[in-house]
């Protein structure tokens, strides 16, 4: 089965084709964090979302260019630079780094382009003055450039291509100074923002007069810069769809007059504890507070791609927990399997082999019916009872161990949880260890069973087998 995916554009699950004539290229834009905070588990849940697209991607063979704006100029933002007396990009700055880091504690993939909206003002006034050229935007009395939708709509154009809009009780010429605003009041949107005293430092010159970029207009300007007028996938969470998507569209093939977006992909929201997330009810997180409390990122991940993309899915801090505990079964398996496997070379295992891989084979299958993670993660416990199984019986050969362990490996370049490294074994442990064993030999198994108390407090347990001891850290 190809790959299939939700298309909000058309409101269906289509067989998903890129552009590229060759079947090969992918382009791929996910609207980035705006950059005056640390990103809210809310948010990392569409980023993981995305990286999950992108790594389904390259995993069905595809060679995507995977492209992620920062805006670091809007209304949020000027305020709180405003607020804390600080420069923009001394301001912004603090806050990318953060999200990049992030970004990497969640295993995710590094997009390769990451534009700054401030680092594209000439494109961004150029798309303007195509807009005003082309007759569907216009420079109102306070100075700033609104897109005219009724003027839009008057060319053959569709305002409301992601959702349903009820126009006709819109007024023409009314506008919407701010970025962020409900599908109650669609009006004419702002382009480009006449400056005010409050703007401080943050303008540009143009031939409007000085004044900054709106929202919208930055993704756009950003996206066709790197992956040209029309391309093959836009992502972002479902917040996104009115007004910041539809104005993208807008904006875009008002300029271009070319279809922008074959495939629009849209994560459903995350709830924590089954609330809104929000500072007052104390129900707010961002990655770093869960680091703060013993998680890791990649139990965040994990939990964070437990849910389909298109569902709400509700955080809770029990999940985390129990993120932890599914984990860890398939660390122990990948690890057992590692050891079966350890004098096998790779190249004893075929494609063909690995191809037949029968729990591959399922994984692949829910991952291309529109991402059905759940699937996804029912085959791959599935696949760890199984092994752990054969294990137990023996019944495995090391060629079966490494064809397991490459099947698990094709399946986690999607997931991306890796498999715990072993950890490092201190000298301590390891003395007290050997003198577990010389207690043994001498027949003192008092002394043997304290020294095994001993290890356990420390953290650390201790199996006797036929190639020596073996550490585990609890
Ligand atoms: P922002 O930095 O506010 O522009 O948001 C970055 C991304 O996070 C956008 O794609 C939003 O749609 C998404 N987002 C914001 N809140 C949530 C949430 N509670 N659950 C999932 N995604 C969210
Ligand atoms: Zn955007």
């Amino acid at each position: 089965m190809a790959l299939n995916l939700f298309n909000t554009l058309s409101r269906s699950v289509q067989p998903f084709t890129p552009l590229d004539p060759s079947g090969q290229r992918v382009g791929m834009y996910c609207c980035g964090p705006t950059v005056y905070d640390y990103a809210h588990i809310g948010n990392w849940r569409t980023f993981v979302f995305a990286d999950l697209v992108r790594r389904t991607l390259e995993f069905s063979g595809y060679t995507v260019q995977h492209v992620m704006n920062i805006t670091d100029v809007e209304d949020k933002i000027i305020k709180r630079v405003r607020e804390n007396k600080t420069t923009l990009r001394e301001f912004t700055g603090k806050f990318e780094t953060a999200f990049l880091d992030d970004l990497k504690a969640l295993g995710c993939r590094e997009p390769h382009r990451k534009p700054r909206a401030t680092e594209h003002i000439p494109e961004i006034i150029a798309l303007i003055k195509k807009l005003v050229a082309r007759g569907v935007a216009y420079q109102a009395a306070d100075g700033s450039v609104y897109f005219s939708i009724e003027k839009y709509r008057g060319c053959g154009c569709c305002y409301g291509q992601l959702l349903k809009l009820n126009l006709d009780e819109m007024r023409a010429g009314e506008r919407v100074a701010s970025d962020e605003y409900e599908k109650e009041s669609v009006a004419d949107f702002a382009l480009w923002k006449a400056f005010v005293p409050e703007d401080g430092d943050v303008t540009w010159d143009s031939p409007w007069g000085k004044g900054r970029p709106g929202w919208h207009i930055e993704c756009s300007a950003m996206s066709i810069k790197a992956l040209g007028e029309t391309f093959d996938l836009h992502l972002g969470g479902e917040d996104l769809k009115f007004p910041h998507h539809e104005d993208e569209i807008a904006q875009s093939e008002g300029a271009t007059g070319k279809p922008f977006v074959k495939f629009w992909l849209h994560g459903a929201h995350l709830l924590v504890e089954g609330k809104k997330m929000s500072k007052s009810l104390g129900n707010f997180f961002t990655l770093r507070d869960l680091l703060a409390k013993g998680f890791t990122g990649r139990e965040v991940r994990y939990l964070l791609l437990t849910a389909h993309y298109r569902e709400t899915f509700n955080f809770t801090l029990d999940g985390l927990t129990g993120a932890k505990t599914a984990l860890g079964r398939i660390d122990e398996c990948v690890a057992k399997l590692r050891e079966l496997a350890a004098n096998i070379p790779s190249l004893n295992v075929t494609p063909h082999l690995l191809s037949e891989h029968s729990h591959l084979k399922l994984f692949t299958y829910a991952l291309h019916d529109d991402l059905n993670i759940s699937a996804a993660w029912g085959v791959i416990f599935d696949w760890v009872r199984d092994t752990n199984k054969r294990i137990a019986e023996n019944s495995i050969s090391p060629i079966d161990a490494l064809t397991a362990l490459l099947a698990w490996e094709k399946m986690d370049s999607v997931l991306g949880i890796g498999a715990k490294a072993e950890a490092e074994v201190p000298a301590e442990i390891a003395a007290l260890a050997e003198e577990r064993t010389a207690a043994k030999k001498a027949k003192d198994f008092k002394r043997a069973d304290a020294i095994r108390d001993e290890l356990k407090a420390k953290g650390w347990v201790i199996e006797d087998t036929p190639k020596g001891i073996k550490f585990k850290k609890l």
